[in-house]
């Protein structure tokens, strides 16, 4: 008989959704999501593979929910040329690229040569003004950084939904590059046992 008893980690795309909704009420809470980065990877280092991607991630789902659920994606093949390897790893490039700048800027604000940008950078293009909450209360660097990095998780978050619409729901799981991250690793570790 199939099990349908919801487990806590079918609840996860919760926590990505308030993610996405207490970077609006206080950019600050950016921070949080560096964990998002930290536990994907040390779960694959630590030999989990793709147990994160499987079971704990947010984002994933809550495509899966939109997709599926909520009936909003056409459900179409994903185009060959995402699926390739030249993409994954060129948008994995691209992406650790665009982190590297987002870490040099908020170092920049940490050595006072620039002052805080307090602007949201949508799709590496769009700047959007982000100013309705004051920040004082920490160094210009720490909202920097959260300034920066809220930017990435909206931009990836915006990529997801546009591949979930136009594809099938968890199209960005294809070229995530977190997804590639762990990928590489288990392989990786993989290769190191045999
Ligand atoms: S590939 Fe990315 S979005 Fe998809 S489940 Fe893994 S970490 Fe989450």
């Amino acid at each position: 008989m199939k099990n349908n008893k919801k487990k806590f980690t079918d609840y996860m795309w919760i926590i990505s959704a308030i993610y996405l909704f207490l970077g609006i009420f206080n950019i600050l809470f950016a921070w949080l999501g560096v964990l998002c980065f930290l536990i994907p990877l040390i779960i694959s280092i630590a030999g989990g593979g793709k147990s994160y991607c499987n079971t704990y991630c947010g984002r994933g789902q809550l495509l899966d929910l939109m997709g599926n659920k909520l009936k909003l994606s056409r459900k179409q093949s994903i185009p060959k040329f995402l699926r390739s390897k030249w993409f994954r790893y060129g948008f994995l490039t691209f992406f650790m690229t665009m982190f590297a700048i987002m870490l040099f800027n908020t170092y920049l604000v940490f050595n006072g040569t620039n002052n805080l940008r307090e602007v949201i950078k949508i799709l590496w293009t769009f700047k959007l003004p982000w100013n309705w909450v004051n920040t004082s209360m920490v160094s210009p660097w720490v909202a920097q950084f959260a300034f920066g990095f809220y930017s990435m998780m909206l931009t990836s978050t915006i990529l997801g939904i546009i591949t979930m619409l136009l594809y099938k729901p968890r199209s960005w799981c294809v070229y995530c590059p977190m997804g590639t991250m762990t990928q590489m690793i288990s392989k990786a570790k993989y290769k190191e046992k045999i």
